[in-house]
């Protein structure tokens, strides 16, 4: 073996067992060692400490926050204060003396929010907004409902689609950079596409558009995933789901800049937050970061390429991928985690059946995925930091018998 090849086999060795332990942690996982969950960029399993986390706040604190004047409830508002900054801190927030953090049910209440309490007021006559044609509908159909509401009181704002690279299966830069213009106000954009698990390299966005437009990010699939490091990506808005990220469901939150326009603070204090949740979310970003998202993603990029490699070589499978090249060297190989795919003659829902009947959890059928011709009907395989090699190998042998 070359020095090259041994190098690669003890870098494996060593995140092997790296993740060992960290599987352990995950109760659902460890309780039920006959099936492989695989649906982790639908929602994630919890680790014990954030399972302890939310018990422990439940059973020592619990009481609305900002309201009473006794212990509990003071406890509650500084829990859920220092939580805002632990989001910041996580996400790598350069500045987070001027930022602020909502929390939200997730990221699709969190675009929302954005766009109805934020991107309403900041848009005027003759602005653009630019938003991603084929990422989670999420990501789409609030920017398209506050264009609407800004019509219905005679604020004509221009809706442009965000172009794609069909050989990397990011945005195409270049075409980007042609197309932003003096009017152009605001840019929607995903981190990492949660059909194709490509990362959208959002580090070269701000490049592309130039100063001007405020850009919000959903980081529904990058949060817990990889390292988000804001300090590199020069956004505005970032939503993502706390769920997907190993805390409770119905947990998320918005990050905001709040360099230009209205201040965002939906709501402020006005309801009661998701409390126990939120301590949830602090537990499960200390965890994620214990385990350190570099290697998280180093973990499920490992594994989606280790899955693609094994679907190139059965005929009857087709990788879906914004028309991206199979060839070894290709971006395909950088799948953050996400694998989806299709049988030629099988339908999807049809290989879900066999493949639960094996123990295997996948998402089938359609994937929430806007203008979705591409990805309806295929099945899709997500993995996070509880899967294992041996459960792709797994599933591999359970595909090739299908082939
Ligand atoms: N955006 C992306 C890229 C997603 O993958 C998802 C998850 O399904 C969402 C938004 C919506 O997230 P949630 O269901 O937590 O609102």
């Amino acid at each position: 073996r070359t020095r090259r090849e041994r190098r690669a086999t003890d870098a494996a060795a060593e995140l092997a067992e790296w993740q060992r332990p960290l599987r352990a942690q995950f109760p659902i996982i460890a309780g039920n060692p006959d099936l492989a969950y695989l649906d982790s960029a639908a929602t994630a399993q919890k680790p014990e400490a954030v399972l302890e986390a939310v018990r422990a706040y439940l059973t020592t604190a619990n009481a609305n926050a900002a309201r009473g004047a006794y212990p509990w409830a003071n406890a509650t508002t500084r829990m859920v204060e220092r939580v805002r900054e632990r989001v910041k801190a996580f996400l790598g927030d350069p500045d987070p003396a001027t930022s602020a953090v909502h929390f939200t049910g997730g990221t699709t209440e969190g675009l929302r929010t954005v766009a109805r309490d934020w991107l309403t007021a900041y848009l005027r006559d003759g602005d653009e907004i630019v938003v991603p044609p084929a990422d989670h509908r999420a990501n789409l159909d609030p920017w398209l409902e506050a264009r609407d509401l800004l019509a219905r009181q005679g604020v004509r704002v221009a809706v442009r689609e965000l172009p794609y690279q069909a050989s990397s299966g990011d945005y195409d830069f270049a075409a980007l950079a042609a197309m932003a213009g003096p009017r152009t106000a605001f840019v929607a954009a995903t981190h990492v596409h949660h059909v194709y698990g490509v990362d959208m390299n959002i580090d070269r966005l701000r490049r592309a558009v130039g100063p001007g437009p405020v850009i919000c990010l959903d980081a529904a699939q990058s949060v817990g995933h990889l390292p988000v490091a804001l300090d590199r990506l020069d956004v505005d808005f970032v939503a993502f789901s706390g769920h997907k990220a190993l805390a409770l469901p119905g947990t998320g939150a918005v990050w905001a800049r709040q360099a230009r326009g209205p201040a965002f603070h939906p709501g402020g204090w006005s309801g009661t937050p998701n409390t126990a949740g939120i301590a949830g979310l602090e537990a499960a970003l200390d965890w994620l970061e214990a385990a350190g998202p570099d290697r998280i993603e180093r973990w499920c990029t490992a594994l989606a390429a280790r899955l693609t490699d094994a679907l190139r070589t059965l005929d009857a499978y087709e990788v879906l991928g914004c028309g991206l090249s199979l060839a070894a060297d290709s971006p395909v190989q950088h799948r953050v985690g996400i694998v989806a795919f299709r049988h030629r003659a099988i339908s999807s829902g049809d290989l879900g059946f066999v493949l639960f009947s094996r123990g295997f959890m996948v998402r089938t059928d359609s994937h929430c995925q806007a203008g979705a011709e591409e990805s309806d009907g295929s099945v899709r395989v997500s993995v996070h930091v509880y899967n294992t090699v041996e459960e792709i190998d797994a599933l591999v042998a359970v595909l090739a018998e299908l082939n």
